[in-house]
């Protein structure tokens, strides 16, 4: 293995380049294509905090970064419209209260809820109760044993500014940019690699050749799809929402520590504050609303005057059949789409990048590893799937044909598994290590009404006072901690402020 190829400089591809020219030390040729005349879909601006992990291994000065890329800090989304017309719910990150005794707290406090005793479930949440009042500190390392020291978050940043900020960190680390527009694929014709693809042929007939393609060419699928025919799984029978429109507007009011996912009658509209900027779209089902109308929703329900014109991107929610076929492993949207209602695209450009440098391969290609990188690669997809169609599934809407169809759809098994388990007593839990936490799905059902019909016995071994104390003080702890905590926009002025574009 010596050139290692990557096609398209999106977000996945200088996430891919970045990451790669970090681990392979120079060991290997890295390339980068990409073409200004095609652009990058220019969205994809809310993460979840595992990036963290990935700054880490490019050692990524988060400050810099933050300012570089106009970000701010995220501590979960807050989910409007939802259950009903009127609900507001947060997924937060991090725990919910603390764990004292057997079982979880949660069931502590269902318990409690059902006799009125119990707060509302933001209260024992410090991302939750800083949300609320915008407010946010990274975690303090000088104190133990409190909230305070357990702050998860994650971050919104400008798509732009971050892929070019990846672009320079990669050109430091030896990759090669190569500006151009593929127009040609040439596959192996003979041999033990016979298919595998040989090079790319940009325009003017120059000819990249490689060993490892990494397609991260968009929707497209420049390789994975157009050259290799891998095939594509469709999920819009339970994600039926196929269209977005994208729009910049001015910032108005605080600065919130949040994303929010306002639903509308057929989709969603998502606001992300940025230093300079808020970045809004609409996520809509084109079967039950016109374009027009969903662009009137979105411009009627900005914040502040419109920075552009609202963009139209088409997409189809499903995965490609294999992420990795012969030698192509497709990264970022050429690998599969799921609409950004948790921020879990860059999450899983992130774990494909993670999952090739685990499975890398030499000349040989060998099946076992391709095949436990296809394995991987299905069930995450499929677990966040299931995560985001249960926003869509636990509705009680009644004002729309599209609503009401999503409450009645037949979900997958493996979400119905969660669902029904929740009912009877509360219970989440949280298969083989997938993204979500307990917590995470906990927040989600409990905010979208879904009420458990009992919860576990065991949480009912000791007094209604003393779970009741127990309650309370989680509930105290959390309140100071939010007191000292600054305001998020005081925060940024002081570590990370972004020079005004
Ligand atoms: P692209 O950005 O499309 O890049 C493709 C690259 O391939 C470009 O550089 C292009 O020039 C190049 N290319 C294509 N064809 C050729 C060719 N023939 N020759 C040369 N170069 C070529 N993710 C999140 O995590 N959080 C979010 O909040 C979020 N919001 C989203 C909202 C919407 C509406 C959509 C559609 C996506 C969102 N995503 C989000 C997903 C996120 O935008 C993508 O995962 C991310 O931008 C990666 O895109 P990409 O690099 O795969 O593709």
């Amino acid at each position: 293995m010596n050139q290692v190829v990557i096609v398209g400089g999106g977000t996945a591809g200088w996430m891919a380049a970045a990451a790669l020219a970090t681990v392979l030390k120079n060991r290997y040729r890295i390339a980068v294509i990409e073409s200004d005349e095609i652009g990058t879909v220019g969205v994809g601006e809310a993460t979840i905090p595992m990036i963290q992990r990935f700054n880490r291994l490019l050692d990524i000065d988060e400050d810099e970064f933050l300012r570089e890329t106009q970000g701010t800090f995220k501590l979960g989304i807050e989910f409007v419209d939802w259950g009903r017309i009127g609900d507001r719910y947060m997924h937060g990150f991090g725990r919910i209260g603390r764990d004292l005794w057997p079982v979880g707290f949660e069931q502590y406090w269902l318990r409690m809820r059902a006799v009125g005793r119990a707060a509302p479930l933001d209260s024992y949440s410090i991302a939750r109760m800083a949300s609320q009042a915008n407010r946010f500190t990274r975690p303090r390392s000088d104190i133990e044993d409190s909230p305070l020291a357990e702050i998860a978050y994650a971050y919104h940043f400008d798509a732009s500014l971050y892929a070019r900020y990846l672009r320079r960190l990669s050109e430091r680390l030896g990759v090669v940019r190569i500006e151009g527009k593929i127009v040609d694929t040439v596959l192996r014709s003979e041999g033990a690699t016979a298919g595998h693809v040989e090079a790319v042929v940009l325009e003017g007939e120059r000819r990249i050749e490689g060993d490892l393609f990494i397609d991260c060419s968009g929707f497209r699928g420049l390789l994975i799809e157009q050259a290799l025919r891998t095939g594509y799984e469709d999920w819009t029978h339970w994600l039926p929402c196929d269209r977005a429109w994208a729009v910049p507007c001015e910032s108005a009011g605080p600065l919130t520590p949040y994303t929010r996912a306002t639903a509308h009658r057929a989709g969603w509209q998502w606001r992300i504050p940025l230093q300079h900027r808020i970045g809004n779209g609409h996520v809509y089902a084109s079967a039950h609303m016109s374009d027009d109308e969903a662009a009137a929703i979105l411009m009627a329900r900005l914040d502040g005057a419109p920075l552009a014109e609202p963009r139209l991107i088409r997409f189809k929610t499903g995965m490609r059949r294999l992420a990795w076929n012969r030698n192509v492993v497709a990264i970022g949207l050429s690998s599969g789409f799921l609409e950004p209602l948790e921020s879990t695209s860059i999450h899983l450009i992130q774990s494909a990048i993670q999952q090739l440098i685990d499975f890398f391969p030499d000349r040989g290609f060998e099946a076992a590893d391709v095949d436990e990188f296809n394995r991987q690669s299905r069930f995450n997809y499929e677990s966040v799937r299931d995560f985001v169609i249960l926003h869509y599934h636990l509705n009680q809407r009644d004002d729309s044909e599209f609503w009401k169809r999503c409450a009645q759809m037949a979900v997958p098994a493996t979400l119905a598994e969660k669902i029904r388990l929740f009912q009877s007593h509360g219970r989440v839990v949280r298969f083989n290590n997938e993204l979500f936490s307990e917590v995470g799905w906990l927040q989600v059902m409990e905010g979208q009404n879904l009420v458990p019909r009992r919860y576990h016995p065991l949480a009912e071994l000791q007094t209604d006072d003393a779970t009741h104390a127990y309650l309370e003080t989680v509930r105290e702890v959390i309140a100071k901690c939010v007191a000292v905590m600054p305001d998020h926009a005081a925060y940024i002025a002081q570590h990370c402020a972004a020079k005004p574009m």
